[in-house]
């Protein structure tokens, strides 16, 4: 596969390794492939029979030969993917549960899969890689602990200091070894922007081998169509799965599996910030995967849905709520949505937009917790609110609806403890409150970061 910049789709092809390892094309676009590769017809039509393991490999694969061979591949996915996203059936709706991995939230998916890759497109070199990224909260824990004693790798994380949880913080900034962190001050933006311009920075450059681990990264939005693939050919050959043990249901109150008339396509609501995942979700709607469409479910950080409501985009700036994740007022990768499907008309036939206040937010967590025994982080609380609201004024998709659950509630307990109660905490998280956080503080500017990373 060959992949473009955003800012130039005639010339400047590059293949996939270059584009996963300098993040940012030349000239600030972003990459985006070349075509979208279809499914082949055996494949499309046993999705929903094929393991998660299976399945990745016939996702990832057209992205990433011919330099990855078949056989590193395989081995590549196998490790990252050491766990799946179970659909099951939560009240009225399905939910797709992304949280099963070792930071509890879906950027491990990415985050694992780019780690891997990274090591492998590195192999020989005697230069290490240096990785900097921005979070506004969980791409910092799934990048640090993804990339987290992989040899030939430093990374560097910049979060916004005080807008992360305590829990974030000791993922993001307490494993030491080969990852630094940098608490600024200043909002998610300014740590995307502080990133930005020390790419374009000269001296830096000759010093280091950058690159980048945002969601602007095509390495870690490859991998995340892989989950939409699956929940799709399930949910079509009328299939849902059992709970986990992760899975955040009052004790007792797990509900079994429900089955589905299937042969209808699916509807997705994804709860979107930097719109990295719902733009994964459109790349197997594009492959060939049973997806009717999606829901953009956005805090009130809600550029996007006024784009989709009014055809007229404007960046804002990022307002904090409670779900901090997606606290984003300029999404990097609208750049990447506008460039691939530029007809809006046609975009909002496959993407709906809703947005959500933090008042409207606490009242899904608190209904639905009180009608099911089922916890929903702040992030996955957007997203069902959003589904309810459409429901209200008519405008459901027709078909099987799933709500992406992208962290586990207990990541977020200090919001929805109050809401509900205790909340059960999975074994991987109990033991990330035992770390102690190690950052160095820096104002919003290019000099201090700079000077951090002399
Ligand atoms: C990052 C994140 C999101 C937003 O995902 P994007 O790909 O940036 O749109 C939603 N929920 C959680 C929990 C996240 O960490």
């Amino acid at each position: 596969m060959k992949y473009f910049s955003t800012r130039n789709k005639k010339s400047g092809a590059v293949d996939f390794g270059t584009a996963a390892l300098t993040g940012l094309a030349p000239d600030g676009g972003l990459y985006v492939p070349e075509t979208f590769p279809q499914y082949p017809p055996e494949v499309r039509s046993s999705l929903g029979s094929m393991s998660f393991q299976d399945l990745a490999f016939e996702t990832v694969k057209p992205f990433t030969a011919p330099e990855i061979p078949d056989a590193t591949l395989g081995d590549l996915l196998h490790e990252a993917f050491t766990f799946e996203a179970p659909l099951i059936s939560v009240g009225d709706r399905l939910v797709l549960e992304l949280f099963q991995g070792p930071t509890a939230a879906f950027k491990d998916f990415g985050a694992r899969f780019m780690a891997r890759t990274f090591a492998y497109l590195r192999r020989g070199e005697n230069k290490p890689l240096h990785i900097l990224t921005a979070t506004s909260g969980d791409t910092g824990g799934a990048v640090a602990d993804g990339f987290y004693g992989v040899t030939g790798l430093n990374v560097t994380v910049l979060y916004p200091k005080g807008r992360v949880t305590p829990l974030q913080e000791r993922q993001i900034a307490g494993l030491g070894g080969n990852i630094s962190a940098v608490a600024v001050e200043g909002s998610f933006d300014d740590c995307q922007r502080l990133v930005k311009e020390a790419f374009k920075d000269g001296k830096l450059k000759k010093r280091k081998v950058l690159s980048s681990a945002n969601s602007i990264n095509i390495c870690r939005l490859i991998p995340q169509a892989v989950y939409y693939a699956a929940a799709a050919g399930k949910a079509f050959a009328g299939k849902t799965d059992a709970p986990t043990a992760v899975s955040p249901w009052k004790s007792g109150a797990a509900g079994g599996v429900k089955p589905l008339g299937g042969k209808q396509p699916i509807v997705f609501c994804v709860p979107s910030g930097n719109f990295g995942n719902l733009t994964a979700g459109l790349y197997a709607l594009e492959m060939g995967a049973p997806i009717r469409g999606f829901i953009a479910a956005t805090n009130v950080n809600r550029s996007v849905p006024k784009y989709l409501e009014t055809g007229y985009y404007e960046a804002r700036f990022s307002e904090a709520t409670i779900s901090n994740a997606m606290d984003v007022g300029a999404p990097s990768n609208f750049e990447r949505l506008i460039t691939q499907w530029p007809n809006l008309n046609e975009f909002r036939r496959m993407v709906r937009g809703v947005w959500v206040t933090d008042d409207e937010t606490r009242e899904a967590i608190r209904e639905v917790y009180r009608d099911t025994g089922y916890f929903l982080d702040p992030h996955t609380a957007v997203a069902w609110r959003g589904v309810n609201r459409l429901a209200k004024e008519g405008n459901l998709p027709m078909g099987p609806l799933a709500v992406l659950a992208t962290a586990h509630p207990a990541k977020f307990a200090e919001t929805v403890q109050p809401l509900t109660g205790p909340i059960p905490v999975p074994p991987v998280l109990g033991k990330v409150m035992e770390r102690i956080p190690k950052s160095v503080s820096i104002p919003a500017e290019l000099s201090a970061f700079l000077e951090v990373l002399a």
